[in-house]
């Protein structure tokens, strides 16, 4: 196996020296055919998926799994040859005539690690900006999404050749090989503590890597807000994919004051969103379901207040201890704790207590409050009067901070990602810099002050 990688590794490498620098039509070609794979096979990629999660919404496939990868390519083709451009660099006055350009360059082989929970998207959106910026890829698939992981392994090869496109399946025993793999960029996507594994592995080659990890991800929800909207909206981030989201709300700060009344407000929101099971998701393994049961056992073992209502409605646990797991870890599914704060400033305490989270989500329309969160606390995303939908705008950079990640993607901050912006000086015919050099004339040392 070992072999096998690491010979896909200098092919791809080869084929890189050969042609290191794809033109705009290259790269705007091998984005549509990325594009053709996903429209084309959408059915295939339907059923996979539902496959892997034994129960997954087909809406929630099409909208995170098969539009989101279309909609990034589209924006992604539409602007290439302006990020592509080299950009001009301001030039100190004392080196003028001479000019300075920044330009973007690939890198080479770049490794990308996805995760089951949306097994399509988040193995090629990395693909697309690493594409953009001219690079050729290698890709290992999670093995927990193994239907998915088979489809990408039969579909790439008849879109792609191996020389610019390969995907690896395995477990963590070929995991463990990818990561070590002297690539120019690194691109992992899962859980902290994983990543702090794959930083590791990376650190011996110096492979520059991109860690987009998890965390627990707070929605704060201020006086001011307005209970029935922040209900619906955190709802509806905690219900995707049954909590399998990387940026889910995990838990909920509410003041004391409104603590009933949200709680009343997130529960109607419950019963309007997730009614019935036709659009539900499932854990995606028996494993999995069974640590979300053993905190929610857990939580009710310790005397909690817990409203639930179904096995795939998020589930509320009322102001459980910090000590319980479900407090402790991050809760990728349904499991929404609520916990009252006395105020405002002790939300932000109880944040800023904690590991930075991948996203921070705040319920206020109070501008004030707005800016005392932004300077105050820091978090991958911040995120006002909704959820997950940043996720959605590619000119935002997505990525984490401290132990929810390192280095951001999406757009034009992807294709800078997987790209070296190279600093150009061209010096003039007539330059001014002669003056600069031996033997040094004494007006200069008044000239440097
Ligand atoms: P995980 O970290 O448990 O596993 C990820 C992959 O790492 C697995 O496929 C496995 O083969 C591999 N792996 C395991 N041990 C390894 C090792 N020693 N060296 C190299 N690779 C190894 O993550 P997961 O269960 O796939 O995903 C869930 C986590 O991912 C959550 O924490 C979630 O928040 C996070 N996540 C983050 C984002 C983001 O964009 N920031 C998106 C989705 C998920």
């Amino acid at each position: 196996m070992q072999r096998d990688l690491t010979g896909i590794f200098h092919a791809q490498q080869d084929a890189f020296t050969q042609a290191p620098f794809p033109s705009l039509t290259i790269r705007r070609e091998r984005l549509g055919r990325l594009a053709r794979m996903t429209k084309r096979h959408q059915h295939d990629i339907v059923r996979a998926i539902q496959t892997d999660f034994g129960q997954r919404s087909e809406t929630e496939i099409r909208l995170a799994e098969i539009s989101a990868v279309l909609q990034a390519i589209t924006y992604t083709r539409r602007r290439l040859w302006h990020w592509m451009r080299p950009q001009r660099a301001g030039m100190p006055w004392r080196l003028l005539p001479a000019k300075a350009r920044i330009a973007p360059q690939p890198l080479g082989v770049v490794g990308v690690m996805a995760p089951w929970n949306y097994p399509w998207s988040l193995a090629l959106m990395p693909v697309i900006d690493a594409f953009a910026a001219g690079n050729v890829v290698m890709l290992k698939p999670s093995e927990y999404a193994s239907h998915t992981s088979a489809l990408l392994a039969k579909l790439i090869p008849q879109y792609f050749t191996e020389e610019e496109f390969s995907v690896i399946e395995g477990g963590v025993d070929v995991a463990e090989v990818f990561s070590a793999l002297p690539f120019d960029h690194l691109l992992f996507t899962g859980s902290t503590q994983v990543g702090r594994k794959v930083a590791l592995a990376a650190a011996a080659n110096l492979t520059p890597v991109t860690l987009e990890l998890g965390g627990k991800s707070p929605a704060i929800v201020a006086a001011d807000a307005d209970l029935e909207h922040a209900a619906a909206a955190i709802v509806f981030g905690k219900g995707m994919n049954a909590g399998q989201t990387c940026i889910a709300p995990d838990y909920v700060l509410v003041e004391s004051r409104s603590l009933e009344a949200m709680i009343k407000a997130l529960t109607q929101a419950i019963a309007h969103q997730r009614p019935n099971d036709k659009e539900a998701t499932s854990a995606i393994s028996e494993r999995h379901q069974q640590r979300i049961d053993s905190l929610l056992n857990e939580a009710r073992d310790h005397g909690c207040r817990i409203i639930d209502a179904g096995p795939h409605a998020p589930v509320l646990i009322i102001d459980p201890t910090q000590d319980l797991a479900v407090m402790r870890e991050e809760i990728f599914g349904r499991c929404l704790p609520v916990i009252a704060v006395k105020s405002f400033d002790d939300a932000i305490g109880y944040v800023n207590a904690r590991a930075h989270p991948l996203a921070l989500y705040a319920f206020t329309n109070d501008k004030t409050l707005q800016s005392t969160l932004l300077q105050r606390t820091r978090s991958g995303a911040l995120v006002f009067n909704e959820t997950l939908l940043h996720h959605a705008v590619p000119s935002l950079p997505f990525g984490g901070v401290g132990e929810s990640g390192m280095g951001t993607y999406h757009g034009r901050h992807g294709f800078e990602r997987f790209s070296h912006l190279r600093g150009i000086f061209y010096q003039a015919k007539k330059p001014t810099s002669r003056l600069l050099r031996p033997p040094y004339r004494r007006w200069l040392l008044k000239l440097l002050g």
